[in-house]
């Protein structure tokens, strides 16, 4: 008789605790999103993925370069004429931006928008471009010319036609901050995924965490690795169709902010770190740095693991990462 009510016991503690999977798909930033929640039912998952999308709404007016609106926008403006104050979130995203480019000596930097595009990955690009160009294209790209004077939380970029862009960190943020107002209003897991920049929390329904799968590049049907991950975020860089070929060398669609020229010998990096925003601008990094210096770099920072699939399909990763079902193809 105890055993039974034990049992029933169990049973209807399941039945109230039920959680179930819910994933909606769409477009935002211009790119596709993947929001997961775990939640009671569907209406209540709906209720939390309305939030998430309008977290990162708002968060793209905030960054957008393109909405002439923002308060990104309005620091392009005032280029080499005046300071411009920004909402405190702003201000410390772009300091956290410059710190990045610190660290990665100017491999990372948000003015690369300033960058005459002189490559164009359409095909249209058959020959290399005269150095001098290449050299001129990056004249106004350069971190240390943006200047942020934090009592009065303004950012200036010091010469004129200068831009900065967080097209290699916005996506990552965005994850970010879905997943830090989702947990706040109590949702205990799930998966937001920015076009491959993701960030997850708590574990699938079964107690199992969530596993990502790194597709390589090269056949993208194909997933080599699936990796267990919780409360973490991993970014995956890359894209084998966006390259030029000259004379034989396949150069990316990442450019090198220092030199002017596109980057080469990687096809596709994945960074698992604390937040997606490190890893997204770590991932960019790292195709600029190459796959030694990169790898080098990385196994030096506590906490953050890389995979790197390089030009002929071979794929390395730091040291402390294990791959497991790894298939090559
Ligand atoms: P995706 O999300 O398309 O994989 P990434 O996160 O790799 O893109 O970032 C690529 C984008 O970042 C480019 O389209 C450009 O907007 C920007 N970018 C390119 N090179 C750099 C760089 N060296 N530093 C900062 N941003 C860059
Ligand atoms: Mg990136």
């Amino acid at each position: 008789m105890k055993h039974l009510f034990a049992i029933i016991f169990t049973v209807f503690a399941v039945v109230v605790n039920a959680q179930e999977t819910h994933k909606r798909t769409l477009k935002l930033m211009g790119s596709r999103f993947d929001i997961t929640v775990v939640a009671k039912n569907k209406a209540e998952a709906e209720t939390y993925i309305d939030l998430a999308v309008a977290e990162i709404t708002r968060i793209e007016k905030l960054i957008s370069s393109w909405d002439e609106h923002s308060q990104t926008s309005n620091i392009n403006k005032n280029a080499g004429i005046k300071p411009v104050k920004v909402a405190k979130e702003l201000y410390d995203l772009i300091e956290r931006a410059l710190h990045i480019s610190k660290v990665t000596d100017g491999a990372f930097d948000i003015s690369y928008a300033s960058m005459d595009r002189i490559w164009k990955f359409d095909g249209s690009v058959t020959e290399m471009p005269e150095a001098a160009a290449i050299k001129a294209s990056v004249a106004k790209v350069g971190y240390q010319n943006i200047i942020l004077n934090k009592e009065a939380q303004t950012v200036f970029l010091k010469l004129k036609g200068m831009k900065i862009g967080f097209g290699a960190i916005g996506k990552g943020y965005a994850a970010d901050k879905a997943k830090q107002l989702l947990k706040a209003k109590g949702v205990k897991a799930g998966i937001i995924n920015a076009s491959g920049d993701m960030n997850t929390w708590g574990t699938q329904t079964n107690g199992d965490d969530w596993k990502v799968g790194i597709t390589n590049p090269m056949n993208k049907n194909k997933v080599f690795a699936l990796l267990p991950i919780s409360e973490k975020a991993v970014v995956t860089s890359g894209n084998y169709e966006k390259f030029i070929l000259l004379n034989g060398k396949r150069y990316s669609h990442i450019i090198d902010p220092r030199t002017g020229y596109p980057s080469s010998g990687i096809v596709s990096v994945s960074v698992f770190a604390p937040s997606a925003e490190l890893a997204d601008a770590l991932a960019t990094s790292i195709f600029v740095m190459g796959k030694d210096v990169g790898l080098d770099f990385i196994s030096q920072l506590k906490g953050i693991e890389c995979i790197i699939v390089d030009d002929k399909g071979n794929i390395a990763h730091s040291k402390n990462i294990t791959i497991q079902n790894t298939v090559k193809n």
